[in-house]
């Protein structure tokens, strides 16, 4: 049975083990690329570790305006999700729970650097000193030897890593792949907002990263001029499409590289990306 538990005293007081502990963060609202992470995070540890799944919507990396309210919270679904998937604890705690200091200490944050203020925080001022900060705090509360990330939030992938280097922090960082849809959409907890109209005009985007990764040949330049072409649509609007070096600073002329992108379809804002080759193989 999986236990749920919902105080870090509750957290900090599971019984000691002889294996390793993995930590998957989400916010809830479980599809199967979670369920991926978990099943990644189990076979990592063994029988004999411990995988602690976290649900939290975490209101420091919203921004004003942004779905912090109307995100989709499905604990009950969320913990069948999880225990099928491998894991042994849910820790869903609450807001106060997370953010319990006060005074000095409540206004100390993980600063993501430079990066932090590009591609998704260029559209979301703030959004990854939340992210980072609370992963921080997760992954502390909870002890892990081994965190499983997404690919599919690559710059937050990128940016916990350097984080975990930039601390010492004692934990392993793992990025697992995007999982995707039958027509190729990544999964997504916002998906559930697309209309049956929005989520068609959605299935465009991986078949615009296609287009991209096939123009890849041709340089940076091609792969946008391609992606935008294949998104050239009025019920889709483009925030960012980019081509950047796998670790997200500029782009190389040749070679592996990240083509990311951010497209709103109504109200909502759905990101991805994928690993391209410059240039033909290098
Ligand atoms: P979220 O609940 O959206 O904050 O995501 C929690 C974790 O699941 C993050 O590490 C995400 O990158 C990862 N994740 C979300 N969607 C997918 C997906 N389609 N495939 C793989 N991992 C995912």
């Amino acid at each position: 049975m999986i236990s749920v538990v919902t105080t870090k005293v509750e957290v900090l007081g599971l019984l000691p083990i002889a294996g390793r502990t993995a930590v998957v963060p989400t916010m809830g609202a479980l599809h199967r690329g979670h369920a991926a992470l978990i099943e990644g995070a189990r076979d990592a540890v063994g029988s004999q570790g411990r995988v602690i799944v976290t649900v939290f919507v975490n209101p420091t990396q919203f921004g004003e305006g942004e779905d912090f309210e109307r995100y989709p919270r499905t604990l009950e679904s969320d913990l069948r999700m999880a225990e099928s998937a491998g894991a042994d604890v849910v820790w869903a705690p609450t807001t106060d729970e997370v953010y319990d200091t006060d005074g000095v200490a409540a206004a100390i944050t993980v600063d993501p650097g430079p990066l932090g203020t590009q591609l998704e925080g260029a559209s979301r001022p703030g959004h990854f000193a939340g992210v980072l900060t609370v992963v921080a705090k997760l992954l502390l509360v909870t002890r892990a030897d081994v965190a499983y990330f997404g690919e599919k939030d690559y710059q937050q992938l990128t940016l916990i890593r350097a984080m975990a280097t930039a601390l010492d922090l004692p934990v392993e960082i793992v990025g697992l792949p995007t999982v995707r849809d039958d027509d190729g959409l990544a999964l997504s907890s916002r998906n559930r907002y697309l209309s049956a109209e929005q989520r068609v005009l959605a299935s465009r985007i991986p078949t615009a990263m296609e287009s991209g990764t096939r123009a890849a040949t041709h340089g940076a330049e091609a792969v946008i001029d391609a992606v935008t072409a294949a998104l050239d649509d009025p019920g889709l609007d483009i925030d960012y499409i980019e081509v950047r070096d796998t670790d997200l600073s500029p782009a190389p002329p040749f070679g592996a590289a990240r083509l990311l992108l951010a497209v709103r379809v109504g109200d909502t804002r759905l990101i991805d990306n994928v690993a391209i080759t410059l240039g033909g193989a290098s």
